[in-house]
């Protein structure tokens, strides 16, 4: 293990800490009483407030701007590979009443910062785990994780999708592939309440699927509101929404997305839930072109699903990102019969859900409709949000109805 140093906070920067906030930003040091190059980077570091009282310990890393990650705020806890080992099992048993259901074989099981374990994400998909190390702290304990991980899950095998962008702001270079087990075969059929979804683990977005929409799935999947609709389906991925819509009696479903491999799972999801190749539309197209061509056509839907990727990635970006949701859910309000339903989501964090309904609002208004808001939508259970860290909240839907 890497030797370990002391942090030392400027007057008045321990309180979020205090508060179980895990970040330490880098401006929250005082610098003239922390040597932090005497420090080893990825090493345990005891966080300690100006007047040298125990704040807690966490993960030191130069290279970030979150200089230090949290981890206990207990002074007698000591951070061994038996503390890893009992956070990931605490993880493990809060979803087992998701893993005691015979109609679900996927779910995260553990959510990063959320649940005590800042940088780590482990989804099961059936008997494999798929795990991203985002920062250096796990990143360098990877073998003690995984050897854990494969002890208390026993999967067949375990693979990695650590290529996301937020690992250079840690200093690190994108890592995917096999780290235990068995290699993955080319497609991983997962169940989520009882409908069945091949899974691209390999090429497939984030590790494979979006896990975090299980909720709107399953309203899709079971609101009476659903039936005899023409659906929408936009920023369709391998269109989870359309195949819950058609399932449910949906009259018709066009999926939208610019991925040709992603429209191709598409169509393998509906056939294998026994639903007809004509039950489904499949359009590769850009969204933002797409809906303007219907406008033109004068083609009317019942339910508009937007489900765009990520538009804000940073606060600056949160402007032009309020535009891009608010030019398509006006477009998607203007072609929405009377009566027509539009499931609206946004996963920018940055992006507050009062914020998001505000624009909603804005582009009701452009296109001069009145709607109603009949549901909330957001992440799920297992994408668990701690309190004291609300930067863990990202995904917010709404479920508007036009009025007649
Ligand atoms: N609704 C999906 C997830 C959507 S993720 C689900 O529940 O599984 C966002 C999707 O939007 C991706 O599949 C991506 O290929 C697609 N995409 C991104 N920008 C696009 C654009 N401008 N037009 C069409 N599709 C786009």
């Amino acid at each position: 293990m890497p030797k370990s140093g002391v942090i030392i906070l400027k007057q008045g920067r321990e309180k979020s800490a205090l508060n179980f906030h895990p970040w330490i930003f880098s401006g929250a040091i005082d610098t003239k009483r922390t040597n932090q190059h005497e420090i080893e980077n990825g090493a345990l570091v005891e966080v300690r407030d100006y007047q040298g009282q125990f704040v807690g310990r966490g993960i030191f890393n130069i290279d970030s701007a979150i200089r230090v990650r949290l981890l206990s705020w207990d002074q007698n806890e000591a951070i061994g590979p038996a503390w890893w080992r009992v956070r990931l099992a605490q993880a493990i048993a809060a979803r087992q009443t998701l893993a005691e259901r015979d109609d679900l074989s996927t779910y995260r099981l553990v959510n990063a910062e959320s649940d005590g374990l800042p940088g780590l994400i482990v989804d099961r998909y059936g008997d494999f785990l798929v795990v991203q190390f985002l920062t250096l702290g796990v990143e360098v304990r990877k073998e003690m994780i995984i050897e854990a991980l494969s002890d208390l899950i026993k999967p067949l095998g375990i693979y990695e999708r650590s290529d996301v962008d937020v690992r250079q702001k840690e200093g690190l270079d994108e890592s995917v592939g096999l780290l235990w087990g068995d290699p993955l075969p080319e497609r991983v059929e997962i169940v989520e309440y009882g409908v069945r979804y091949p899974v691209d683990i390999l090429q497939g977005h984030k590790t494979g699927f979006y896990l975090d929409q299980r909720d709107s799935r399953h309203w899709l999947l079971t609101s009476p509101l659903v039936g005899g609709r023409d659906v929408l389906n936009c920023f369709a991925f391998t269109g989870g929404f359309g195949v819950c819509a058609a399932l449910n009696g949906a009259a018709s479903v066009v999926n939208v997305d610019s991925s040709q491999p992603a429209l191709d799972i598409a169509r393998e999801t509906m056939s294998i839930n026994g639903l007809e190749s004509g039950d489904a539309t499949y359009v590769n197209a850009d969204v933002f072109a797409q809906l303007r061509e219907y406008r033109e056509a004068e083609r009317e839907f019942d339910l508009i699903i937007l489900d765009p990727p990520k538009f804000a990635h940073s606060a600056k970006q949160v402007e032009k990102a309020s535009r891009g949701y608010k030019d398509i859910n006006m477009l998607a309000f203007q072609l929405l019969r009377p009566g027509g339903l539009l499931a609206t989501f946004s996963c920018s964090g940055q992006v507050s859900p009062d914020l998001f309904q505000k624009i909603v609002f804005g582009a009701s208004a452009d296109a001069g409709v009145q709607a109603q808001i009949i549901k909330w939508l957001a992440q799920p259970e297992d994408h668990p949000v701690l309190l004291s860290f609300p930067e863990g909240r990202y995904l917010k839907g709404l479920i508007c109805r036009v009025m007649r």
